[in-house]
C-alpha cells in the first residue's frame, strides 16, 4: 500500500509493479491469496465482489512514478483486482480501465 489511494472514500489495493509505458500490459497471476493477507475481503474494481482467500488475483499498471521515465522500464502504481476479471479482456477493453482508474485514484495526501 502506498499514499493510501482511493476512490470515492474506499481504501484501494494499490502498490508499485514494473512496467514500460507504451508497450501492452502483461498480466501476472499471484495466488492463491493467503488468508490474512491485506487486501483479502477488499472489493474487485472490475466485478464489485471482494477478493478472498484462495482467489487469484493480478496487478494493473496505471500510473508510472514521478521516480520513473513513462517511456521506459520502471516503477507504476498498480490496483490489485481478480485475475480472470481481467485476463479475459481485450487490450482495448483492458486500456479503458487503466485510463478510468487513472482519473479515478488519487493520493491520499
Ligand atoms: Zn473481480
Amino acid at each position: 500500500m502506498t499514499d493510501n489511494p482511493e476512490v470515492q472514500g474506499q481504501p484501494l489495493p494499490v502498490t508499485f509493479r514494473r512496467h514500460k509505458g507504451g508497450e501492452p500490459i502483461t498480466l501476472h497471476k499471484f495466488g492463491p491469496k493467503e488468508p490474512g493477507h491485506y487486501s483479502c475481503g477488499v472489493r474487485c474494481e472490475v466485478c464489485g465482489s471482494p477478493m478472498e482467500a484462495g482467489q487469484y488475483t493480478t496487478l494493473v499498471p496505471f500510473r508510472c512514478s514521478e521516480e520513473s521515465d513513462p517511456e521506459r522500464w520502471g516503477n507504476w502504481l498498480s490496483l490489485e483486482v481478480h485475475y480472470d476479471c481481467v485476463a479475459g479482456q481485450d487490450p482495448p477493453a483492458l486500456q479503458a480501465f487503466v485510463d478510468w482508474l487513472d482519473k479515478q485514484i488519487v493520493r491520499g495526501d
